[in-house]
């Protein structure tokens, strides 16, 4: 159940409309929740809503990662974890001037692309893990990012979430549904799933979002993280799926 924690210091026009009506709500712990109540929750007209205010809020919701093909964007995706998007397109235009091609990454030293890419941390193990891609993707696929999911997981750097990125973004080629920090979060709060491990929200995700709706679904998700749904404090306020919300984390509702 929803918990009205406090209105927000600086509310907009609409917020203040939102608040005078806003009232607290009792709360009760997850583990109380009907059956009749989860099950609902997972109900396709439910989860209809909730695509449809996504596509509103974020109709262009794209990739943040700059690229111009899809060894471009494995090689940016592996730059990105535990490093923002900005930082990684600050390094790739440089990284991809002087190693354009999986054949020229394959032929510089370790030592240089750790170097081009210090700044996105853990740059000893992502130079590997490029540098490993690079050598994978001449020797198995002809010089060509593959397109399976099957053939991208054992190229070195990308495991399954790296490999769904590349897949959806630069093919259009839906296998699965990324699922980083923000799609983990939010599919707990909208109460998409229960499971708390990356691989099995992503398996509940793909029993109750059509298929169609796969890469999309992942990037709204992860700009409505990044902008409204915030880990620390959400602004729920100020959230276009706040009626349809029930996150004990909530910290303001209007029912
Ligand atoms: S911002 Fe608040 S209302 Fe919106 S999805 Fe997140 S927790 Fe729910």
């Amino acid at each position: 159940m929803p918990i009205a924690k406090k209105a927000p210091t600086k509310p907009t026009k609409t917020a203040s409309k939102k608040t005078a009506s806003a009232k607290a709500v009792e709360k009760k712990p997850l583990t109380a929740q009907s059956k009749a109540g989860a099950k609902s929750d997972l109900a396709p007209e439910r989860i209809a809503d909730i695509l449809k205010r996504l596509q509103e809020a974020y109709p262009n919701a794209e990739c943040a990662l700059h690229h111009r093909n899809a060894w471009e964007l494995l090689v940016a995706t592996i730059l990105s974890a535990q490093c923002t998007d900005v930082r990684v397109n600050m390094v790739t235009p440089e990284l991809f001037r002087k190693y354009p091609t999986p054949n020229a990454m394959a032929e510089a030293s370790l030592p240089a692309i750790e170097e081009e890419i210090r700044s996105t941390g853990f740059y000893r193990n992502k130079a590997k893990s490029i540098s490993g891609a690079a050598k994978k993707i001449i020797g198995d696929f002809k010089g060509q990012v593959p397109r399976t999911l099957a053939e991208l997981t054992t190229v070195p750097g990308a495991a399954r979430k790296t490999a769904s990125v590349v897949l959806g973004v630069a093919y259009g080629l839906a296998e699965g549904i990324v699922v980083d920090t923000h799609v983990l979060r939010l599919s707990k709060r909208l109460s998409l799933t229960q499971a708390t491990e990356p691989k099995k929200v992503e398996q509940d995700l793909m029993q109750i979002i059509p298929k169609d709706h796969w890469i999309q679904f992942s990037h709204e998700l992860i700009h409505h993280g990044r902008q409204v749904c915030i880990a620390r404090k959400p602004r729920c306020v100020d959230c276009t799926l706040e009626t349809v919300c029930h996150s004990s984390d909530k910290t303001w509702s209007s029912w």
